[in-house]
């Protein structure tokens, strides 16, 4: 491909997962409209990716797409997560550059322009990164703050904290995305891990403009680990470490008592000893044996090769273009 110098898009993508924000459809629609018209010679898309809302936004994304043509819209089958949703899109999307953005207005439309000068300017990925957390709980924050600290030491990719799913990508790094085959996907990780020319611009993260957060700490703490499980083998690597490190001093231990033995003779039976090790051992046995665990229900997942999301519906979409949305 020729390399085109000043870039210029003719066509963008705006990503974007939902699930249960029929409050915030309209409102986003219009905003993103507005914006999109004040880029000269751009033409766009829309593509919504219903992860099996429970409300009416598909019915809202429906009315908004019979007015406007430039709407498509995907409706899985059940809630397959945000992340699947993600992939969906990417996958939808036939943009030159595409910008994948949460449907709550939490990310504002009116940093999207700057996003495209920067990549105008020869970036190839342009990530948002969240100037504060002012608007997450204090305990959320917490969490978070502790994932990327464990995340930084452990993992083989970085991610840029308080970087999230807001982000615009040149079409070269969509279908690299778009290539990678595993089915456990965590976008942040992949996303540094596919590298390309990346810049950061700053953003103030906004209210939610209705509706309410679908992560609880549960959710967050699952995605946590896949994120971890994905991108560092250390959680299972540290066990053996531990089990070398534990027989070490076990045996130091056991020449300790032995010498004890020798010199003082047998003095007490032991039993503080022998319980306190014992439970002490299996229990880090019982830890490492659920790590083992979580890394081989992720190699099951990936070998069952079950589809990532199933669409059930879908708006706007050519039929030619349907090959691509599976
Ligand atoms: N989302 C999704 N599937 C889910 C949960 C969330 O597609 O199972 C979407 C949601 O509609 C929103 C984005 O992911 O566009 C972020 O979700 P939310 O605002 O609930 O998360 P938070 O902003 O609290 O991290
Ligand atoms: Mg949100």
């Amino acid at each position: 491909m020729p390399h085109m110098d000043p870039r210029e898009a003719r066509l963008i993508s705006i990503v974007v997962p939902v699930y249960n924000e029929a409050a915030c459809l309209r409102a986003l629609h219009a905003r993103l409209c507005a914006v999109l018209d004040a880029e000269p010679d751009m033409r766009r898309e829309f593509i919504f990716v219903d992860d099996g809302s429970r409300d009416a936004s598909f019915e809202t994304l429906a009315e908004i797409g019979r007015a406007d043509p430039t709407v498509k819209a995907l409706r899985f089958a059940r809630n397959f997560g945000k992340e699947a949703a993600m992939a969906a899109g990417l996958r939808a999307a036939v943009g030159d550059i595409v910008v994948l953005m949460d449907s709550d207005l939490q990310h504002p439309p009116e940093v999207i322009p700057q996003m495209i000068a920067r990549w105008r300017d020869g970036a190839q990925m342009v990530i948002a990164v969240r100037r504060s957390r002012a608007t997450d709980p204090f305990s959320r924050r917490l969490l978070t703050r502790g994932f990327y600290h464990f995340f930084h030491a452990l993992s083989e990719v970085d991610i840029p904290e308080g970087a999230g799913d807001f982000r615009l990508f040149d079409r070269r790094v969509v279908d690299a995305i778009n290539a990678l085959p595993e089915r456990n996907r965590f976008m942040k990780g992949i996303t540094s891990w596919v590298g390309f020319r990346q810049e950061e611009i700053a953003f103030e993260v906004a209210e939610r403009a209705g509706g309410v957060s679908s992560f609880n700490m549960l959710r967050l703490l699952r995605y946590a680990f896949d994120g971890l499980s994905s991108f560092s083998m250390v959680p299972l690597r540290v066990w053996s470490f531990i089990g070398v490190l534990l027989a070490g001093l076990s045996g130091l231990y056991g020449l300790y008592l032995i010498a004890e033995a020798l010199v003082f003779g047998v003095r007490t039976p032991g039993f503080p000893t022998i319980m306190v090790s014992m439970l002490f051992v299996s229990g880090v046995q019982l830890i490492s044996l659920g790590v083992m665990g979580e890394y081989i229900g992720r190699i099951f997942t990936e070998v069952k090769r079950r589809p990532l999301y199933l669409v059930a519906d879908e708006i706007g979409f050519t039929p030619a273009a349907l090959g691509l949305t599976r």
